[in-house]
């Protein structure tokens, strides 16, 4: 079998499994719009979902489009988003983006990823994740998790997220892109964890390439 027809066996079985492993896989920041979704990956940058859930409950609440954030008062913003730390960058890159917002795209978050990426502060991972989770538009993933799982795995030999995510889409059917980057965070969260891997009680062990490797 070639490498890619046997890589592409490799990702249907992984799905076939972890797909009864975990059975939800939304992403666990909390949102209701692609705005929210928005806002809450600016803040979610070196900070845990479940601080950024907690600021953006209260936040969600009070500011209710890409207008009320634009024209906010920074110091007050910067206030309001403290606890995800680095509040300062993080206030002005969510004002910016949403004056981008209104600017260009008459308040609404583009769906596309060529518009989303030429928002500030919006890379190609922030992009993909809105418009698979906030528009059900498929697109691969490359954060932390899917960096180091794919990678264990051996779906991949690169080490740049882009370089990745390239990777990733010749092997995983299009429909499935979203979903299976977010069976891999999942996976990467419970066991194939970056400081000490869980091989030994790992559902996938038979199609990896490090966990087979060891005993
Ligand atoms: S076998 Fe180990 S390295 Fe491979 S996916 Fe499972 S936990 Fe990760």
């Amino acid at each position: 079998m070639k490498k890619q027809e046997a890589l592409k066996k490799r990702v249907k079985e992984i799905i076939k499994i972890l797909s009864k492993e975990i059975p939800d896989t939304r992403i666990a920041l909390k949102f209701y719009t692609p705005l929210e979704l928005l806002i809450a990956t600016i803040l979610s940058a070196q900070c845990t979902d479940v601080k950024v859930n907690q600021v953006t409950v209260d936040l969600f609440k009070k500011y209710r489009s890409a207008k009320d954030y634009a024209e906010s008062d920074l110091e007050k913003l910067e206030g309001e988003i403290r606890p995800t730390g680095f509040y300062r960058n993080k206030a002005k890159a969510v004002q910016k983006c949403c004056q981008e917002v209104i600017k260009r795209f008459g308040g609404e978050v583009p769906n596309t990823l060529e518009e989303l990426v030429s928002l500030p502060g919006v890379g190609r991972k922030t992009a993909n994740v809105i418009l698979g989770n906030a528009f059900g538009i498929p697109g691969i993933v490359v954060d932390t998790h899917v960096h180091r799982v794919s990678r264990r795995i051996g779906l991949t030999k690169n080490d740049d997220p882009t370089k990745i995510e390239f990777d990733l889409m010749e092997i995983v059917p299009k429909g499935k892109w979203t979903y299976f980057s977010n069976l891999l965070v999942w996976h990467g969260r419970r066991t194939c964890i970056a400081r000490k891997p869980l091989c030994e009680a790992c559902s996938i062990r038979k199609w990896c390439d490090y966990g087979s490797k060891t005993n």
